[in-house]
């Protein structure tokens, strides 16, 4: 079966080809995003592979449906980027790779928190020019501090866990709890009340209409002054304009973030000879408070070779008529 992959990078092409090269799966790759305008690419593929910023909405869908594709296979977790309603009511399929590492990103949380507090980023400059001062370094001991981990699914259970081992005392709130955590000695407490004693809040939690902003200039205001915010999971869980105000007020303290609400038009492409027309982002930039990454939590060889792995498997179950492990619907 021929497939269409949009957002094609060099390493996800090397992934790809050795994870299917037994198999009856083609990849054409494409690096392109889909959007309304790339869409046409998709004529003709029974089947198209996509990731995290690509735009699956009603009207992609159709386009793709109407070009003969019946699977739509995302090679990442969250899903919040297709419509799945759309996708059902044109008889299109869509699975994704629902762990594929949770230790890259959980562990990338980590060292958002740990660079934040020790400015390791900092450190490696400063000490290059020759320069050993110490001031502007100074950190706090996470040791005895309070985190609060907002969904303990596969990702948040594992930083929490990484975070217990540093002596941190955990908070989560999750709209279920994850029995091991609460084996583990973590503490399930309501959102407020997370957001008052924490002195580190961590979103592990989908992007759903319940979880957009999450982060707003209410909740914000519930959290302790100088409170460590930390995002791997999705932009759109946090209100940038709120947290900017936060900064300025100095009741958010420092800001770590994998993800950003309009990181399409961004991230994972080289833009250094470009101007950031963002000005939300581009204030963001500014403060020295704030460290943010790419997308780039999930980026480990292991997460790759698996997402590789299980993105082709889902494709082959899909072409050999077989039950979708992975199969995400509406609902
Ligand atoms: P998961 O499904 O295992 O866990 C998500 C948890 O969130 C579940 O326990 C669920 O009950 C909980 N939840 C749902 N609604 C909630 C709400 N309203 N409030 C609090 N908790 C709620 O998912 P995971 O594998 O741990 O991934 C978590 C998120 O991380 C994903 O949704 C994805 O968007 C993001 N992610 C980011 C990267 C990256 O590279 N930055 C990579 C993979 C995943």
């Amino acid at each position: 079966m021929q497939v269409a992959v949009f957002s094609t990078k060099s390493y996800d092409r090397e992934f790809l080809i050795k994870a299917s090269a037994d198999t009856e799966i083609h990849y054409d790759f494409f690096e392109e995003r889909l959007t309304e305008r790339t869409v046409i690419l998709a004529r003709d593929f029974p089947a198209v592979c996509c990731f995290v910023n690509d735009e699956l909405s009603a009207s992609v869908i159709a386009a793709i449906s109407s070009g003969g594709a019946r699977m739509i296979a995302l090679r990442c977790a969250g899903f919040n980027n297709c419509n799945l309603q759309s996708a059902a009511e044109h008889g299109v399929k869509v699975a994704r790779v629902p762990a594929y590492s949770p230790y890259a990103v959980a562990e990338h949380t980590v060292g958002l928190i740990l660079t934040l507090n020790r400015k390791y980023h900092k450190a490696y400059n400063r000490v290059r020019e020759g320069n050993f001062a110490l001031h502007g370094m100074l950190g706090f001991d996470l040791h005895g501090k309070t985190v609060g981990v907002v969904g303990t699914g596969k990702i948040g259970q594992i930083a929490a866990s990484i975070l217990q081992g540093f002596g941190c005392r955990v908070l989560a709130f999750d709209v279920h709890e994850n029995p091991e955590c609460v084996a583990a000695g973590i503490e399930y407490v309501e959102l407020d009340r997370l957001f008052a004693e924490s002195d580190v809040v961590t979103l592990h939690c989908p992007l759903l209409p319940s979880t957009k902003h999450l982060i707003n200039k209410q909740s914000i205001a519930k959290m302790k002054p100088g409170v460590m915010l930390i995002n791997t999971s999705r932009g759109g869980l946090v209100d940038a304009k709120a947290t900017i105000e936060g900064l300025k007020t100095g009741q958010i303290g420092y800001v770590g973030l994998d993800v950003y609400e309009e990181e399409a038009d961004l991230f994972f492409e080289d833009r250094s000879e470009l101007v950031i027309k963002d000005d939300v982002f581009s204030r963001l930039l500014t403060f020295p408070n704030v460290l943010i990454t790419g997308h780039q939590a999930f980026f480990t060889r292991n997460a790759l070779e698996a997402i590789s792995q299980i993105t082709t498997e889902n494709l082959r179950q899909f072409d050999q008529g077989e039950k979708l492990t992975n199969e995400v619907v509406a609902g």
